[in-house]
């Protein structure tokens, strides 16, 4: 059974802590992370939480207590995963265009690695040779994804070493006699076309022939979740019975089994979120009604960067009549959420709520305009709990030098 926070839940979260504020529904997450690991429960699968979408620690905690692992794409989240008690053989550090210094930094820390440039690599085989088994990040050219933002398996992907490199690759593997046990790709996000997430899965079957000593493969992230009624979404259950055919069947032609490890950010935490705003003023003019709140897209980002849908929800007149209204922040700039969108009738000071908030929400949100980052709250076993504290004037101020 799926859940959500009912609508008096998260009006009485907002009364208590004020808005606008993160709400998390942990329940969600738990039920996200089982339907993940169901599917899989009779292969060596492993589960790493790609912690970018959402990383209070709070939020950590409670997905290293249903068991999974961590995907870290900084150093700083290696940090703040280890300080919320994660060890290290459940951290992966996946990098991107990053100094060598920091995958030094990961090797101290003692967290698995995912190499992604021929310098990087070359690099970490001259220092450690093969006494620390690392990842390599390849690049197969697929387009997959929602959009080219968030695509990143095709040529003009910044991440990865493009598989056409592979002798390249290869040479400095030898070179150095490293070990190298895992594979890794991810071909972008909101991936809903199974076929598709396969061919990457069979291009990195066969390379992983080449190494003999790998034994990992990792297929990374990107699962789909529905944002409005009719969305496609990955279908994790086609999914899970394509790849272990395609695994049985490499394991039949060249006797290699493999760990089978994922990366799964936005399906772990995006339905889990709401984001509830106030209405601070309505406007009309001849194109559309304005309903202004007070957040904008330096508090979600997603509507103007990636053009995302997110569902919008008048919590305050929930069985009201709808009307459309172009729901708008509070930013000095552009900073629209939906243009004409129906929502139940809206008067100044109702509560809105926009959903799928949790992944890529608070954690893309900044300080534009002056304006403080929201609080954020963690309903658990029926209970809010505030995980982080509405900003203040100091924190504007903090590392200003005055
Ligand atoms: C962002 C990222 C993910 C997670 O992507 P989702 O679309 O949120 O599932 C997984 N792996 C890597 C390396 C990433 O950078």
């Amino acid at each position: 059974m799926s859940t959500s926070l009912s609508s008096e839940q998260l009006t009485e979260i907002a009364r208590e802590y004020g808005t606008p504020v993160y709400v998390y529904d942990a329940e969600k997450i738990t039920f996200q992370y089982h339907s993940l690991t169901h599917e899989f429960h009779d292969q060596p699968a492993r589960f790493f939480y790609a912690c970018k979408a959402l990383t209070n620690v709070h939020i950590l905690k409670h997905i290293y207590s249903l068991g999974a692992s961590f995907d870290c794409s900084s150093i700083n989240e290696v940090k703040i995963a280890r300080y919320a008690g994660i060890p290290a053989d459940k951290i992966l550090y996946t990098s991107n265009s990053i100094s060598f210094s920091e995958i030094e930094e990961a090797q101290a820390e003692g967290v698995h690695i995912n190499i992604d440039s021929l310098s990087n690599l070359d690099k970490f085989g001259r220092k450690y040779k093969n006494t620390y088994p690392v990842g390599i990040r390849l690049r197969p050219n697929i387009m997959a994804g929602g959009n080219l933002n968030i695509s990143t398996g095709h040529d003009k992907s910044k991440f990865g070493i493009p598989i056409n490199k592979i002798d390249e690759i290869l040479a400095v593997v030898h070179k150095h006699k490293m070990d190298i046990a895992v594979l890794h790709i991810h071909t972008g996000s909101e991936i809903s076309d199974v076929d598709l997430y396969m061919k990457g899965v069979d291009i990195l079957l066969e390379l992983a022939e080449k190494f003999p000593t790998v034994h990992t493969l990792d297929l990374g992230g990107g699962f789909k979740v529905p944002y409005k009624d009719g969305d496609s979404h990955t279908d994790i259950s086609l999914l899970a019975s394509a790849i272990k055919k395609a695994f049985a069947k490499a394991k039949a032609q060249t006797g290699r089994e493999y760990n089978i490890w994922f990366e799964p950010g936005k399906f772990m935490v995006s339905e889990c979120g709401y984001l509830i705003a106030s209405v601070t003023v309505l406007k009309e003019t001849s194109a559309t009604t304005f309903a202004g709140v007070d957040t904008g897209f330096n508090h979600l980002i997603r509507p103007m960067f990636y053009g995302a849908y997110h569902r919008i929800e008048n919590l305050s007149n929930p069985q009201g009549e709808t009307r459309k209204y172009s729901v708008v922040g509070n930013v000095c700039e552009t900073d629209t959420f939906a243009w004409e969108r129906d929502v139940a009738e809206i008067k100044e000071g109702d509560l809105l709520v926009f959903r799928n908030a949790g992944a890529y929400g608070m954690e893309m949100a900044s300080n534009f305009n002056s304006r403080f980052r929201p609080a954020e709250v963690m309903v658990k076993d029926g209970q809010p709990q505030l995980i982080r504290r509405r900003e203040t004037f100091d924190d504007l101020l903090r590392n200003q030098i005055i």
